[in-house]
């Protein structure tokens, strides 16, 4: 099953981590990995990649915060699967305090990945990336997929939702999140008092994987050195990551999802929320409940309040 976010699927298909790199390395390697390693970086390098550094500091620090949700409204009358009633008063933005507390590490990454390592590509720009990713064959994923599904919404958003890979909708439409599980993220974000022009809404693997199973790892380590350069050129203040593989990806961690859901997260001076998947709800109504919960924190950050509903 694909887009889960549930620890059964978690503990199912973990994500493998990028080997860490020892501190005592030998002098030299065998030359098929000295080979392999030349091949690697030269591909980094036709991503523009060039500088690494080994900085060993944790990547992921953790923040939890608990307070934003205290008087949060029902969630599943926020975001039904059908389409929010029209009549529905639409919430609108209003400025907030900032959650102020800095809780305790929550989750400790595996080691940091070579791509988490990797110096940002200078003055990039979301068309730079989509040029550089060009008609990709880098991965089998090309083989079955009728458009790359790259990306979509402001460029500037203060706001990036991170989910797995395109399906059949979005394949089809080259845009993210426009099938069943999208118009359920639709209506969370617009329970948010966001339209989804004002966020970036973009996947992990962008290009469907065949019967919607779940991208396996050398796809993904195949891609996600796009989806970090896009990250990093929108320079989001918060990312919510929708499901665990989205989660795993950017955290570059195993651990389930489970267990650092709905906590504040930082990666790379962005704020991360990992939250699970719109379709996961679709299967799992009642965990609408927890979601909303996150993303009442996530409004809380970005100074996001819901407008009280007026009597009548
Ligand atoms: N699920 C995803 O993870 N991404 C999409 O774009 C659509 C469904």
């Amino acid at each position: 099953m694909k887009y889960c976010g549930c620890a059964e699927y978690c503990a199912a298909s973990p994500l493998p981590t990028a080997p860490a790199i020892e501190p005592n390395m030998p002098e030299r390697f065998p030359a098929s990995l000295q080979q392999k390693i030349e091949d690697r970086l030269r591909y980094y390098e036709d991503l523009g990649i060039r500088l690494f550094y080994t900085d060993r500091g944790p990547g992921v620090a953790g923040l939890a915060s608990q307070e934003a949700v205290a008087s949060a409204p029902s969630p599943t009358s926020v975001f039904e699967e059908t389409a929010l009633p029209k009549s529905t008063p639409k919430p609108t933005p209003v400025k907030v305090a900032p959650v102020a507390a800095h809780p305790p590490l929550v989750v400790q990454p595996a080691g940091p990945s070579l791509f988490e390592a990797a110096d940002k590509v200078k003055d990039d720009t979301l068309l730079k990336i989509r040029e550089d990713l060009g008609e990709c064959t880098r991965c089998k994923l090309h083989k079955g997929r009728n458009k790359i599904v790259f990306g979509d919404g402001n460029p500037k958003a203060q706001l990036v939702f991170v989910g797995e890979g395109p399906g059949a909708d979005e394949d089809m439409q080259g845009l993210p999140f426009v099938g069943r599980a999208g118009k359920l993220l639709t209506q969370m974000i617009e329970a948010m008092g966001l339209q989804r022009s004002d966020v970036y809404i973009c996947n992990v693997v962008k290009c469907r994987p065949p019967e919607n199973r779940a991208p396996e790892p050398d796809e993904v380590s195949t891609c996600s050195p796009y989806l970090m350069r896009q990250i990093d050129s929108i320079h989001p203040k918060v990312i919510v990551c929708l499901g665990a593989t989205a989660a795993k990806t950017i955290l570059n961690t195993t651990r389930g999802i489970s267990q650092f859901r709905g906590e504040w997260l930082e990666w790379r001076g962005h704020k991360l929320m990992a939250t699970y998947h719109p379709a996961y709800l679709l299967r799992n109504p009642p965990a609408k409940a927890d979601v909303w919960k996150d993303l009442q924190k996530v409004m809380a950050e970005l100074g996001l309040q819901l407008r009280k509903k007026s009597k009548s």
